[in-house]
């Protein structure tokens, strides 16, 4: 099966080439390369049998033929089996004269009807057979087609599937069992991948695809069960105490009263705190949600044990932003908090140096930063938490690399407690394979007070209409963003027709004389951009045009209004980011987002009708997941997954399910896959998934 298809006879380098393209390397890819639909041929009956208004064949002798003419002049033939006959009729083809005669056994496909009560057949494809009515074998069955490419017709594929198949079923072990698939009435593999591209009906081809879509999901179950596994089972966690009384130390910190929804993810997560097996999950929930106090009571429970947590955030700006609330949530306390990222010591400073001694040596209670934080250089004392905010914008999954040092005791190897936020909900099909090995804590309702947000899309031609609104707001006290894609004109040249953060606060200077405009975006220094989120959060600012640097976490209540424009450039999910940051202060006047689009694609169009219907980010993502499909929405590949081919993971959905109970099942018997009869399957996910599961080999 990993035989490269470039080794097989017949294949070019150059074919090879084409194979690659449509993502075929081995046999196994080729094999997996299911025939996206079949054509019908001579799919028999007896005339007596055949489908009325519908493709059908049958056989039989010709017992008369004759010529009609006249406008338009037939041929018309009378075929008899034994039990019944059917009237063929060709139009304008008389020259069937010679080629059928009576006597002859042949073979018909076409649509039949009932002329004059009889059955009739107009215009059907036709086939002599020989003396016996013998057919030849090849047109028994379906027609498999294949996705195909120009360079790569579906034939040649089909060619080369055909030549394979029976040397390859006949040497095929079977990773499962009979008795296994058995039970789940799946077909075995070899008969699964002869059914899947030589079905005799389209029974057949389900059945088969069934299995193999099954074998796809198991294996990434299986990879998934193990990592759980080694999870549960070899690492080795603090145990963080808890009790009414820690409960209500760190509820009295926060300003407000946790929400229900809060609550029972506050639950959740003691519970896992408690246990002596790092927790690994993931908190979803929608842009203000709440999910920052939910990260802070983790990590507090951490500080009660004596214990360090960290808060790991993708940008900069919001690590500061945690840092300077978090800090005024416990202002009076004697928690230690250190902020590090570049801005405040940069690598390999003094101030840098003195921060990292600190945090080796336990003096510190809660460090806040950016992937700084994964630095070698950075190595904690007694760390028990570890929260990944935004963790959708960090693409891979960081979760082995925090440093610590290791606690003697058991010879397990230990990892701190990991629990990762993200406001792009995932839905369920990924939370099942990409985040299968995480568990899933849902925030579904915001807390109380926030006005939904009014939302328009309008084309550019409406923009001095809205900048004269925007103009009225601010008059009316308000403040606003207005979020532009460039920073200045320098960069491509396609960038000049954008508007950029500088030209564009130049012209609302112009535009709003009286008021402040200040401009923010990445390339600003930190202590700049400090004081502009500052100044802006106390109202000094009114108007703020930004790059999207103020996309996620960015918190000002007095900011009710937002600009974006060329809204037709960013994807959904960040759509919804970018409009959460409005719309968050309590009473005020309700919050405003208008998106300046000039969608020139279908899908452009599509998101702006989405991110203009609903501001339910869960409908959202579910939307993006429809618009984009499953593609790459969450980097799939960079999780080291490998890509399912026949497995489609919505609609498999209860054959993943299945994959998933087996899969659990199988590793609690044997989670090394070393017993005999998992050795099959043990070689199969090494291959496949390599250091993806590099963990297979502890358990
Ligand atoms: P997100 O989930 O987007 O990270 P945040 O944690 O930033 O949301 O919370 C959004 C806003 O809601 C913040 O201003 C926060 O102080 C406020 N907030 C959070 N929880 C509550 C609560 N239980 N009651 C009132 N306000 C809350
Ligand atoms: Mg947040």
């Amino acid at each position: 099966m990993e035989t490269p298809v470039s080794e097989l006879p017949g294949v070019s380098a150059h074919r090879a080439e084409c194979y690659a393209r449509l993502g075929i390397v081995t046999v196994s890819d080729l094999l997996r390369h299911l025939p996206m639909r079949y054509e019908q041929e001579w799919a028999e009956s007896t005339i007596e049998d055949l489908p009325v208004e519908a493709l059908g064949s049958a056989r039989g002798m010709v017992t008369k033929t004759n010529i009609r003419r006249g406008r338009t002049p037939r041929f018309e033939a009378l075929l008899e089996d034994q039990h019944q006959d059917l009237q063929l009729v060709w139009f304008n083809a008389s020259y069937l004269r010679d080629q059928i005669q009576p006597g002859m056994m042949i073979r018909v496909q076409g649509k039949a009807h009932a002329y004059k009560g009889r059955p009739q057949m107009v215009n059907p494809r036709w086939e002599r057979l020989d003396e016996q009515g013998a057919a030849p074998a090849k047109d028994q069955r379906l027609r498999p087609i294949y996705p195909s490419t120009e360079n790569l017709p579906g034939w040649q594929i089909e060619n080369l599937i055909g030549d394979l198949l029976p040397r390859v079923t006949d040497q095929l072990i079977d990773p499962l069992s009979s008795v296994f698939v058995r039970e789940r009435e799946m077909p075995a593999l070899a008969d699964a991948l002869r059914l899947a591209h030589q079905p005799r009906h389209e029974q057949e081809f389900a059945v088969a695809r069934r299995r193999l879509a099954y074998n796809e999901l198991l294996l990434l179950q299986l990879g998934i069960a193990i990592k759980r596994h080694y999870n549960h089972h070899v690492l080795a966690a603090p145990t963080l105490r808890y009790s009414t009384a820690i409960d209500q130390h760190i509820r009295a910190r926060f300003p407000f009263e946790l929400t229900d929804a809060q609550s029972e993810v506050v639950a959740e997560i003691a519970a896992d705190l408690q246990r002596a097996w790092p927790m690994n999950r993931l908190l979803q929930g929608d842009v203000g949600s709440g999910k920052t106090v939910v990260a802070l009571y983790a990590l507090l429970m951490a500080v009660c044990e004596r214990r360090q947590g960290a808060l790991m955030a993708p940008t900069e700006l919001l690590a500061e932003q945690h840092w300077l609330s978090i800090t005024d949530m416990l202002k009076g306390s004697s928690v230690r908090i250190e902020l590090l990222t570049a801005g405040t010591s940069a690598a390999g400073s003094a101030e840098r140096r003195a921060q990292l001694k600190k945090i080796d040596a336990g003096e510190v209670d809660i460090v806040i930063g950016t992937q700084a934080l994964l630095s070698e250089s950075v190595q904690f004392n007694k760390l028990a938490v570890v929260v990944v905010d935004e963790q959708h914008r960090f693409g891979v999954l960081q979760r082995a690399s925090f440093r610590g040092h290791g606690e003697g005791k058991t010879k397990k190897a230990h990892s701190p407690h990991y629990l990762v936020m993200t406001a792009t909900p995932i839905p369920r099909t990924l939370s099942l394979t990409v985040f299968g090995d995480l568990d899933v804590s849902t925030i579904r309702k915001s807390p109380p007070g926030r006005a939904p947000i009014v939302t328009r899309v309008v084309g550019p031609d409406k923009a001095n209409d809205v900048y004269d609104y925007l103009a009225q707001r601010v008059a009316d006290g308000g403040q606003a963003y207005v979020v532009v894609p460039a920073i200045d004109e320098s960069g491509h040249e396609s960038r000049a027709q954008l508007k950029n953060v500088r030209a564009h606060a130049a012209a609302l200077r112009d535009k709003l004389r009286g008021f402040k405009v200040a401009a923010i975006h990445g390339q600003l220094k930190r202590q700049t951009r400090e004081s502009i989120m500052h100044r802006f959060r106390k109202g000094l600012i009114h108007v703020l045009v930004a790059t999207t640097v103020i996309e996620v976490g960015v918190d000002v209540p007095g900011a009710t209004m937002m600009i974006v424009e060329h809204a037709e450039r960013y994807g959904l999910a960040q759509l919804h980011q970018l409009r959460g940051r409005i719309g968050r202060g309590r009473g005020g006047p309700r919050s405003v987002c208008v998106f300046i689009a000039d969608p020139s694609k279908p899908e452009a169009q599509q998101r702006m009708d989405a991110i203009g219907s609903t501001g339910d980010g869960f409908r959202i993502a579910e939307r993006d997941l429809e618009i984009r499909g499953m593609g790459d929405l969450f980097g799939t590949r960079q999780h080291g997954m490998p890509p399912l081919r026949v497995a489609r993971i919505v609609e498999d959905m209860d054959l993943l399910q299945m994959a998933r109970r087996d899969a659990e099942a199988m590793i609690d018997k044997d989670p090394g896959l070393t017993a005999p009869t998992n050795r099959t399957l043990r070689n199969i996910l090494l291959r496949e998934y390599g250091e993806a599961i590099a963990l297979i080999d502890v358990g």
